[in-house]
């Protein structure tokens, strides 16, 4: 079995204690556990081992590939990989505890946060963004669910599982289809290939109308619909948002990613620096 119990109703995992679930994805359980050697709180990701019977079908390279870039990330806004523990069923990445909750857990009743707040997340994110993109990775699935946050409140990029990383290949257009289609760039759909960076980029802008607004920018019930609509790149600001704000936005959701804002854009922008302290902006 993957554990030897210590006592009644502990389970242990190497020198790790295992608590509850934390959350799942489509791929891993997530599950909260103790460092019995430090006391620290971690968060320890479970997948089925690709090479077990109950984790048949599934593609050893997708976690090999997420591990290697995790490995390559060490950001206060990104969940840091610990170490990784194999048994025999499953495969374990012992993760920076987001004891925080999701991002999205702080709007209000009406499923929104006031403009300063959304700045002040928006802004750890693209920092996040902006180093992964230096370290040629790639996250291309950036959206409410996998955006936590610490016991500090400190915003935590989490989950590289539809990750891409570039070494030599930089500037080459992907075609991999992937994402979650309120946050799809218009360029995915249209499948010329892509730059991830931009497409990073765009669903950045997504989360910043979603925090700022309480709806998502591109929405139908019918999906085609909504498709066409991302395509369009045509969007409504709701009355309370600035102008400084709507200007950021039109650039980030600007359908063509040729024309799109860049990162570097994005942190020149007077949206994002105003009111920021001189501490923040140097990060
Ligand atoms: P998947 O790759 O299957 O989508 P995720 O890495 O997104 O898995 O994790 C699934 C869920 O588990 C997340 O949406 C989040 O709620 C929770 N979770 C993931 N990582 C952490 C973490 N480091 N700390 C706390 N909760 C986490
Ligand atoms: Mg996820």
């Amino acid at each position: 079995d993957d554990s030897s119990p210590a006592a009644a109703g502990t389970v242990l995992l190497g020198r790790y204690e295992l608590g509850g679930l934390l959350g799942r994805g489509a791929s891993a359980k997530v599950y909260i556990a103790r460092d019995l050697l430090t006391g620290q709180s971690v968060a320890i990701k479970s997948f089925p081992n690709p090479r077990s019977a109950a984790g048949e079908g599934r593609r050893p390279v997708a976690i090999e590939r997420e591990a290697a870039i995790l490995r390559r990330l060490r950001h206060r806004h990104v969940v840091r990989l610990h170490e990784i523990l194999a048994t025999r069923k499953k495969v374990h990445f012992v993760l920076d505890l987001a004891g925080g909750g999701e991002l999205f857990s702080l709007v209000d009743a009406s499923g929104r946060m006031p403009e300063d707040l959304a700045r002040h997340y928006f802004r750890q994110l693209v920092s996040a963004v902006r180093y992964c993109h230096a370290r040629g990775v790639f996250h291309r699935d950036i959206k409410p669910e996998n955006l936590l946050l610490d016991d500090s409140g400190a915003l935590k990029v989490a989950d590289f599982g539809l990750g891409a990383v570039s070494s030599s290949d930089a500037g080459v257009l992907r075609h991999t289809l992937c994402g979650t289609p309120a946050y799809v760039a218009p360029e995915i759909l249209s499948r010329k290939g892509y730059d991830p960076a931009k497409v990073d980029i765009w669903s950045c802008g997504v989360v910043l109308f979603v925090l700022a607004a309480g709806y998502l920018p591109f929405n139908d019930a019918s999906l085609v619909n909504m498709y066409r609509k991302i395509y369009a790149g045509k969007f409504r600001c709701p009355a309370w948002f600035s102008p400084a704000l709507r200007d950021l936005l039109r650039r980030v959701l600007h359908p063509d990613p040729g024309a799109r804002i860049d990162a570097d854009g994005i942190v020149a922008h007077p949206w994002f620096r105003d009111g920021a302290g001189e501490d923040e902006l140097a990060r």
